[in-house]
């Protein structure tokens, strides 16, 4: 139980991740997929401080913004509805109106009771112009804003909270980037002697910028060679690697972010980038609800889906 929500959490517990290279490198994945069912890995340590700081300034609704299939808005839908706020959802594409039942992530968002305001492509790049949220303001009403992917400094605060006393003993510790407020944290956290990668999800090289803006500690590198032609961009080769990792670990990985990583981090031990002996923690971010809309569309290009 968290104390300052009340929420029912589960452990998070690292699992051994054992591999063909076991022998020269000590993987662990921190199972932060598994603290509850939606609200899982990040999105919750995110939206925590949020919801307790929305909260205590007397909001009732929170809104925010995202695209199709994002965690942030399923997670935000959850928390809500578990924590008594109503929700508000700033999807990205007016195209998604009618397809709200078809789509998994809004159709789940809305039976949480999430209400949307579909916007152009045009119209979401301006999203944080204050215009824009004045509108939002004469139609919904006063709202808590949370930014897209859920990054602030109330979300870096939360996932400070990931790492515990016992992982001190790892040398590196891995973790997927969208926005980079989940790295921020684990920065934050980490011990100066630790290593702390992010492997970014999207191309794009304003990352290293923002994080920088919420990290005093210099002990980390943000790989971007692991993106695979950019944000919710796949490709056969990774949807084989997901399903194998599953078939041998019996660990879901989601196609977006925590995929991608593990890809990498396998790839760059094949390549002796890690020391000899080093204990490497994996944070398994969670994702996992993106699995179905991801597969329609995988059958729709012909490509093997997510077992
Ligand atoms: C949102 C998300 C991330 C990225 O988190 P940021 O804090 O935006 O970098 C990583 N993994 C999963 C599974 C996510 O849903």
């Amino acid at each position: 139980m968290d104390a300052n929500t009340g929420f029912k959490l589960s452990n998070s517990v690292n699992e051994r991740v054992v591999h063909q290279y076991s022998n020269l490198v000590d993987l662990y994945i921190k199972r932060e997929d598994q603290i509850h069912p939606i609200l899982s890995g990040n999105k919750y340590r995110k939206l925590k401080y949020n919801m307790v700081t929305a909260k205590s300034l007397g909001y009732s609704t929170l809104l925010t913004f995202g695209g199709a299939f994002s965690n942030h808005i399923a997670a935000t839908a959850k928390a809500g509805k578990a924590y008594g706020f109503k929700t508000i959802g700033v999807i990205r594409g007016e195209e998604l109106l009618t397809k709200v039942q078809e789509n998994e992530t809004l159709n789940y968002a809305q039976s949480c009771g999430m209400r949307f305001k579909f916007v152009s492509r045009i119209a979401y790049r301006k999203k944080n112009d204050l215009n824009f949220l004045k509108s939002l303001k004469e139609e919904f009403g006063s709202f808590y804003r949370i930014p897209e992917g859920g990054t602030n400094a109330n979300a870096i605060k939360g996932c400070e909270e990931i790492l515990n006393k016992a992982d001190e003993k790892f040398n590196y510790i891995c973790c997927s980037v969208g926005t980079g407020g989940t790295l921020a944290g684990l920065i934050n956290c980490s011990k100066p002697s630790q290593q702390v990668f992010g492997f970014s999800a999207l191309k794009g090289d304003f990352l290293q910028e923002d994080i920088s803006k919420f990290v005093s500690k210099t002990n980390w590198t943000l790989n971007s060679d692991y993106h695979f032609g950019g944000y919710a961009k796949v490709n056969e080769d990774l949807i084989k690697f997901i399903n194998k990792f599953k078939n041998e670990q019996n660990i879901q990985l989601d196609p977006i972010y925590t995929g991608k990583m593990m890809y990498g981090i396998f790839d760059l031990i094949k390549q002796g980038f890690f020391k000899n002996g080093s204990k490497v923690l994996v944070i398994h971010t969670g994702g996992l609800q993106g699995i179905k809309g991801m597969n329609k569309l995988l059958i729709k290009k012909g490509l093997p889906i997510i077992e």
